[in-house]
């Protein structure tokens, strides 16, 4: 269908009742119509409520019940709102500046959307680089430059792979890491890239099993020191994202919820070319549709340092 508001002006006359963003949730959530999840039949009454109900089985099910907007108390409107906001920003949403833009009662709240957006910027089995990939290691969250092979305080280390076109940027990846071990190393790059692709990294012991894995493997440099210009697309990336953490959360990069940043940023990134900031919004909404629900506990458990105080 691909069929998504170009300006902010058509956004707000499409999506001004809960019925238009249902009926457009509703047909992301079943390309292919309705189905019954708990008998599988197709056919259904869409109930005033908002709730379809199963034609066969009577089975009442809403249209945000088994993706990422379950049991939301929210009008799908607001979430629209946030969506169509977080895909429209340049830099990026913290969780102060939507829950100011929005009136949202409290911080939290702001925070766990943001988060469950979050996690429906990384679209499900989606396929890893390919072609030419650079990879490399870098730090976020500290200001002096780390030492491989030992902790760095305060920082976290982050792969980044990077599809070259020539000496141009396509696709890129992001991976927390734990340690710059070989075992790290080779289960992000497994996980980020395709076998068979031609991944160009510099000589650091981590990256030498690499052959032995199913890639073509070469060694771009000698040296083992983090931040040289020998890999210039994980360089630039590494440069942006920096920049990008900065802009975003002023500094306050919360280590447990890395990955969170790591996903936005790739989401933004890898559609940077897309002209329409309408189909980012579609994107989003679609992998919102398609994502399941993430218990609101299972962010928070992580949530170490940033108490919120205030009530959902
Ligand atoms: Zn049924």
């Amino acid at each position: 269908m691909e069929d998504y508001p170009q300006t902010l002006v058509e956004f707000e006359e499409r999506f001004s009742t809960e019925e238009a963003c249902r009926a457009y949730f509703a047909e992301l959530r079943w390309p292919y119509g309705f189905r019954c999840p708990l008998c599988g039949s197709d056919s259904a009454w869409a109930r005033r409520s908002g709730l379809y109900e199963c034609g066969v089985c009577g089975r009442q099910t809403s249209v945000t019940s088994g993706t990422i907007l379950q049991d939301t108390k929210k009008p799908l409107r607001l979430w629209f709102r946030v969506m169509w906001h977080v895909t429209n920003q340049k830099y990026g949403t913290n969780a102060l500046g939507l829950q100011r833009m929005l009136g949202l009662g409290s911080y939290r709240t702001a925070w766990s959307w943001l988060h469950k957006l979050r996690r429906a910027m990384v679209r499900p089995g989606r396929e890893r680089l390919s072609g030419t990939v650079q990879v490399d290691e870098s730090y976020v969250g500290g200001e002096k430059s780390g030492k491989r092979g030992r902790g760095a305080a305060g920082k976290s280390m982050v792969l980044i792979a990077a599809e070259m076109d020539a000496s141009r940027l396509g696709r890129v990846r992001l991976h927390r890491l734990q340690n710059a071990s070989a075992a790290s190393l080779e289960t992000a790059i497994q996980e980020m890239v395709e076998p068979g692709a031609f991944v160009c990294t510099d000589g650091w012991a981590g990256y030498s099993k690499l052959s032995s894995l199913g890639y073509a493997h070469q060694v771009i440099r000698q040296t083992a020191a983090v931040g040289d210009d020998l890999l210039p697309g994980c360089h630039k990336v590494a440069g942006l994202l920096k920049r990008w953490l900065l802009g975003t959360l002023q500094g306050a990069v919360s280590h447990e919820h890395l990955e969170y940043y790591l996903d936005e940023f790739t989401f933004r990134f890898n559609r940077r070319t897309s002209r329409s900031r309408g189909k980012l919004f579609y994107r989003l909404v679609q992998q919102a549709a398609a994502i399941e629900p993430v218990p609101l506990k299972a962010m928070v458990k992580h949530a170490r340092g940033r108490k919120p105080n205030h009530k959902m």
